[in-house]
């Protein structure tokens, strides 16, 4: 990382009301050394002016505004500064068993849904191997819409079968964590990266916990969250602070971002997924953006329209359901495409390399064009 700010810069600014008095802004100063940590510094001209200095990421400007004699808190970076592309401006690519994902690159994740039983899962494996895939979805364990839907096989059985997938293709494979106790276990049988799925993405002790390790994470958006608590969850993974916002480490700097719509009121497709996103959060941050074409439209029928709109609007990949009978599958079965997977990722390769051919940059310069 080569941030552009340093952390003794002001990065937060604490108004004082007119008519504030020494002790009232005495008292934010104190506020902030002690809850945060953080130094001020105070100009005293017609009003004051405190400036936060440091990782004012970890502050709570409302706590802070309800303080006696505080006019206004004005973040002068935005609270995602790890993950912002006003500290990093360059792309990040993260390399995982030789695949690359981010910058100019097209990145395609893809299997099935879940992990039903060990032939439903290596011939989907090879299904998507076939077809093209960078990496290999290994789900062994689901969070669902309802918790009374399939959840996945015992977790020792699942990853036998998630190991034997990475195995039979070769290929890198991701799997979703829902459960901090089985981290260690998904690390050894060699998942080679952990998404946290949108139910999860503000979950704080598994972020945390993340943040201690170096294994590329996918971080799905929160179905419920707006963009800046999106990227504050990814921010957080690299941050490396505890939960007292002290920095106790380097953070994992390798986080990939997948857009997968939001909640809304339409219920013709499964998730309202907002396609200028896509550009505006690559110009918002600087880590490899991915979409979900499968789980925001929910319908095979639209899967493919919907990955090359995604492209076209600046994703770096996707990651789509692929299973070898879609219609009998346990998890998602509608919104998985089968055989038809080969061409809709051939012709995402094609959209890509024809975007920049014409000149279209599909490498940082998207985010300069959305500015
Ligand atoms: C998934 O990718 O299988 C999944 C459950 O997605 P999401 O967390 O976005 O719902
Ligand atoms: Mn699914």
């Amino acid at each position: 990382m080569t941030p552009n700010i340093t952390e003794t810069e002001r990065q937060m600014i604490i108004h004082m009301a007119a008519g504030a008095t020494p002790e009232q802004t005495l008292r934010v100063v104190e506020r902030i050394q002690r809850d945060y940590g953080l130094r001020c510094d105070t100009i005293v001209s017609e009003t004051t002016v405190i400036g936060v200095k440091g990782i004012a990421s970890v502050v709570d400007e409302d706590r802070i505004s309800e303080l006696p004699g505080v006019d206004r808190v004005i973040r002068i970076t935005e609270k995602f500064k790890d993950a912002s592309r006003s500290f990093h401006h360059e792309d990040t690519v993260i390399e995982v068993g030789g695949v690359r994902i981010g910058g100019g690159h097209l990145t395609v994740f893809g299997g099935p849904c879940a992990i039903e039983t060990e032939s439903q899962a290596l011939d989907s494996a090879r299904m998507s191997l076939e077809a093209g895939v960078d990496v290999l979805r290994a789900f062994v364990d689901k969070s669902r819409t309802s918790p009374y839907d399939y959840r996945g096989l015992e977790l020792g059985r699942g990853l036998e079968i998630a190991a034997a997938m990475k195995a039979d293709t070769g290929l890198p494979i991701v799997s979703e964590l829902i459960d901090l106790r089985h981290l260690d276990a998904f690390l050894k049988a060699g998942v080679d990266i952990i998404q946290v799925g949108a139910r999860s993405a503000q979950y704080s002790p598994l972020l945390e916990e993340l943040s201690r390790l170096e294994v590329p994470v996918v971080l799905k958006h929160g179905f419920g969250n707006d963009m800046s608590e999106w990227l504050c969850s990814a921010a957080y993974i690299m941050s490396g602070l505890d939960r007292e916002g002290r920095s106790v480490g380097h953070g994992n700097q390798n986080v990939i971002l997948c857009y997968r719509g939001i909640k809304s009121f339409e219920s013709a497709t499964r998730f309202g997924a907002d396609i200028s996103m896509i550009p505006l959060v690559r110009s918002k941050s600087h880590l490899p953006l991915l979409a979900d074409p499968s789980h925001s439209s929910g319908d095979s029928k639209l899967v493919e329209r919907v990955a090359y709109g995604f492209i076209a609007a600046g994703a770096q990949g996707f990651e789509f359901d692929i299973h070898s009978n879609p219609a009998e599958a346990l998890c998602d079965g509608k919104q998985a495409v089968g055989r038809e997977a080969g061409r809709i990722i051939s012709n995402s390769r094609a959209i890509h390399a024809m975007l920049a051919g014409v000149g279209i940059e599909t490498g940082a310069s998207v985010a300069v064009a959305a500015k």
